[in-house]
C-alpha cells in the first residue's frame, strides 16, 4: 500500500469529502489540513481523516506528494506564494476549483515551476462545510483534470490512476475546454434554475397560488437554486466569456420557443421536443456528474392515516435510511403521491426492491 503524504488547504465539503475518500483507500496515507476554523481541524482529527491540522502554512506541508487547494479559489490563490518553499520536483499541487482559468494564470504566476494539474471533481451538493462531507461523494464521479504545460505526460498518468484508486473516473482536458464545458451543463443551469424560482416569485399573484403547487416537482427540478449564493456569485465572475455565449444561446432557443408558440407552430414545437427528449434520453445515467445527482423514488400510497408510518417502518426495518420523506400534491412531473429521497444508489435500489416486494406500486425515474 502507497504511503502518500498529502496536505490540504481547505478543509470544507470538497476537501473533507476527497480527505475521507484518501483515508478510506489508502489509510496510512499522512494527511494534513491547513483550515480558517478551529473545529473543522478538531473534527477532522477526532475522525481521525487527518493526522495534524494547522492555520498557517508550516513546516507540516514539507514533502507532500500532492497539495490538494480546496478553499475558495480567491483564497487558494491568496496560498501559493506561501508554498513556494515547500513544493518539491515530487510534489504535484492540484486544486478542486469549478472554474480552472483563473487559477492555472495565477500558478503559472506566482509559482511557474509547480507541477500543477487543476482538478474538478464533478460531484457536490447544496450543503457546504466539512460537516457534510462525506467518504463517497466522489465515487464514481467525473474527476476533470487540467495538467499545466510543465507536467510530464508521466505525472498525468500517475494522478489518472491515482484518481482511478478512488474510484472517481478521470477526465483530462485543457483549462479552456473545462471551462466552457462547465459553463453549459453546470453553469448555465443554475443561473436558469435561479431565474425560474425568481419569475415564479415576482409573478406569483397575491394569494401565492404558484408558490402554493410548486411544491414537489417544480422544486425538484429548481433544488440547485438552494446553492450557496457566495460561490455561485464568484463561478459566474470567474467564468463570464463562456457563461455569456451559453446564455446568449439558451436565450436564441427561448425566442425559437416562443416564435413557435406565437405562431401556432405545433408541429415545429413537437418535432423540437420529441429530438430534445431523445437526446435527454441517451445521457448516459449511473454516473454523478456535472450537478449532485438525487436519489429517490415515488410510489403510490393510499391516502389513509398511518400510510407515510408503514412505509417508514418497513424501511427501517431493511435498515434503509431516509433523507426526506412527503406527500406530492402536485403531480405534474410524476407518478406516485409519495415522494421519497435517499442517500445513495444503493438505499435507494434496496427499498424499490422492498415496497415492490410488499405489494406497493414503485415509480424509479
Ligand atoms: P466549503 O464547503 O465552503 O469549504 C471551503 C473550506 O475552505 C472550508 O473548510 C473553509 O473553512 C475553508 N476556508 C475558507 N476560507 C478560508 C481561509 N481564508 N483560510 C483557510 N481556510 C478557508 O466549499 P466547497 O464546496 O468545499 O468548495 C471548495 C472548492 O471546491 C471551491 O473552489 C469550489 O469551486 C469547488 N467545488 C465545489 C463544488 C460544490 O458543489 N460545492 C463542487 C466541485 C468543486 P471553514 O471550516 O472555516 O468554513
Amino acid at each position: 500500500m502507497e504511503k502518500f503524504k498529502i496536505a490540504f488547504i481547505g478543509l470544507g465539503l470538497i476537501g473533507g469529502s476527497i480527505a475521507m475518500r484518501i483515508r478510506k483507500k489508502f489509510p496510512d496515507a499522512e494527511i494534513v489540513a491547513l483550515n480558517r476554523s478551529d473545529a473543522t481541524l478538531k473534527s477532522a482529527l477526532a475522525d481521525g481523516i487527518i493526522n495534524n491540522g494547522t492555520h498557517e502554512i508550516d513546516d507540516s506541508f514539507r514533502n507532500c506528494d500532492y497539495i490538494f487547494l480546496s478553499a475558495p479559489v480567491d483564497t487558494n490563490i491568496s496560498f501559493l506564494e506561501k508554498l513556494k518553499p515547500f513544493l518539491t520536483e515530487k510534489t504535484i499541487l492540484t486544486d478542486a476549483g469549478s472554474v480552472k482559468g483563473k487559477i492555472h494564470k495565477a500558478v503559472n504566476d506566482i509559482l511557474p515551476d509547480a507541477h500543477f494539474i487543476g482538478g474538478h471533481p464533478m460531484a457536490g451538493s447544496e450543503k457546504s462545510g466539512y460537516a457534510n462531507a462525506n467518504d463517497h461523494l466522489i465515487e464514481n464521479a467525473y474527476y476533470i483534470l487540467t495538467p499545466s504545460d510543465n507536467v510530464t505526460d508521466d505525472e498525468v498518468e500517475n494522478y489518472k490512476a491515482f484518481v482511478t484508486k478512488l474510484d472517481s473516473i478521470p477526465l483530462v482536458l485543457s483549462p479552456k475546454d473545462h471551462d466552457y464545458v462547465t459553463a453549459a451543463v453546470s453553469h448555465m443551469p443554475h443561473i436558469v434554475a435561479y431565474s425560474l424560482v425568481q419569475t415564479v416569485m415576482e409573478t406569483d399573484s397575491p394569494e401565492e397560488y404558484m408558490k402554493m403547487i410548486a411544491a414537489g416537482g417544480f422544486k425538484d427540478i429548481t433544488r440547485i437554486a438552494s446553492s450557496d449564493a457566495t460561490m455561485w456569485e464568484q463561478i459566474c465572475l470567474e467564468n463570464p466569456e463562456n457563461i455569456r455565449i451559453l446564455i446568449d444561446e439558451f436565450m436564441q432557443r427561448m425566442r425559437r420557443f416562443d416564435d413557435f408558440i406565437k405562431d401556432a407552430n405545433g408541429s415545429e414545437l413537437h418535432k423540437s421536443f420529441d429530438e430534445i427528449k431523445n437526446y435527454r434520453n441517451s445521457i448516459r445515467d449511473g454516473r454523478k456528474g456535472a450537478l449532485p445527482k438525487i436519489y429517490d423514488l415515488h410510489c403510490d400510497i393510499i391516502d389513509e392515516a398511518g400510510a407515510i408510518a408503514t412505509i417508514a417502518t418497513i424501511l427501517s426495518t431493511q435498515g434503509i435510511s431516509m433523507k426526506n420523506i412527503g406527500i406530492i400534491h402536485n403531480r405534474t412531473y410524476e407518478q406516485g403521491a409519495l415522494h421519497i429521497e435517499f442517500y445513495d444508489e444503493a438505499s435507494k435500489s434496496k427499498a424499490s426492491q422492498t415496497l415492490s416486494r410488499h405489494g406497493y406500486t414503485v415509480f424509479p425515474d
